[in-house]
């Protein structure tokens, strides 16, 4: 039996010496094996893999972009790494992924609760500049970003109007701006937070509910839209926005409803009438924000 392992890998030996001898033809693989200055008996056993290295290196030379990166792992090269006598094989970052990781490192600022990708990722400078609607917006934004780092008093943003015309882009981006420069904020949309909330009574529910009442910025995108319970309206909307006056923590709406029509809204509930409560909460929201209206075109595909 033994020697019949011994016969089988002696062919196995000359073949991959082979295999090897041709690989050498090859330029590009001569000079990548030099570098790794290991004998050829080690060689020999990873010719394959360093032809997959060299595919990649390949690659790169022709890079289309980070987003089309053919190799196996996105913005990584397939690399060799010499151990002791043998060789390792690692997919190790190339320049343009760790360019584009610094320039997202201030994402850990922010954090959402259900708000999409293309929104969260929104900034100034791809922000539609094509609708004079905005100009006060902006005006607003200007303002807002030196009156917080000069740690003076702001109100945040009341700011409603039609479905899809940008509301929540723009103070996402906002939000971005400020976070490159160290800040943190969080983006929720209200409905979702609420059963976010609602599910996680046994196991997080504190920690979310001190994140958002706590952080520095916080948008509550959508008010509005969700089913008014008594719950929702007394024991999380209220305490959220009295914390965050008591603090002068600035705190930003997106809405399809006018502050008017949001009273109306917060007073109807499965358990009666309370305008008293929904006149308090948008007092509460009134005294926090600005009021701007954004009414344009629906830009959602
Ligand atoms: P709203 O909150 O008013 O309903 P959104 O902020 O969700 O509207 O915007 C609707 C869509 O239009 C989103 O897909 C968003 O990415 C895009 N969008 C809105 N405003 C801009 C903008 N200023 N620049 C680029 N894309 C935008
Ligand atoms: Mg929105």
């Amino acid at each position: 039996m033994r020697k019949v392992n011994t016969i089988v890998k002696k062919t196995d030996i000359v073949k991959l010496k082979s295999y090897y001898g041709e690989a050498l033809n090859n330029p590009l693989f001569k000079e990548y094996v030099d570098k790794l200055d290991l004998s050829d008996d080690v060689l020999i056993n990873y010719t394959s893999n360093i032809e997959d290295c060299l595919k990649e290196e390949e690659n790169c030379k022709n890079c289309p972009s980070l987003k089309s990166c053919p190799n196996t792992l996105k913005g990584h090269v397939l690399t060799a790494i010499k151990d002791n006598d043998a060789l390792n094989f690692s997919y190790l970052p190339c320049k343009k992924f760790i360019k584009e990781e610094k320039s997202y490192a201030y994402k850990k600022n922010i954090r959402c609760f259900d708000i999409p990708k293309d929104i969260s990722n929104a900034s100034f400078k791809d922000a539609y500049r094509d609708d004079n609607k905005r100009l006060p917006i902006f005006k607003y934004f200007k303002e807002f970003i030196d009156d917080y780092l000069n740690k003076k008093q702001v109100k945040g943003l009341y700011l409603s109007g039609s479905f899809g015309s940008g509301k929540t882009y723009l103070i996402a981006a906002l939000f971005n701006e400020l976070a490159k420069k160290d800040i943190s904020s969080a983006l929720v949309y209200y409905p979702e937070l609420l059963r976010t909330l609602k599910s996680s009574f046994q196991t997080d529910y504190e920690e979310k509910f001190n994140y958002i009442k706590t952080v520095p910025l916080l948008l509550i995108d959508d008010i509005g839209a969700e089913n008014t319970t008594s719950w929702s309206r007394d024991e999380v909307l209220g305490p959220i926005l009295q914390y965050r006056m008591e603090e002068e923590l600035p705190t930003f709406f997106t809405s399809n409803l006018t502050l008017k029509e949001l009273e109306t809204n917060l007073s109807t509930t499965s358990d009666g009438v309370s305008k008293v409560k929904a006149k308090r909460i948008v007092e509460r929201i009134k005294q926090l924000t600005t009021s701007l209206e954004l009414v344009s075109k629906n830009r959602r595909n």
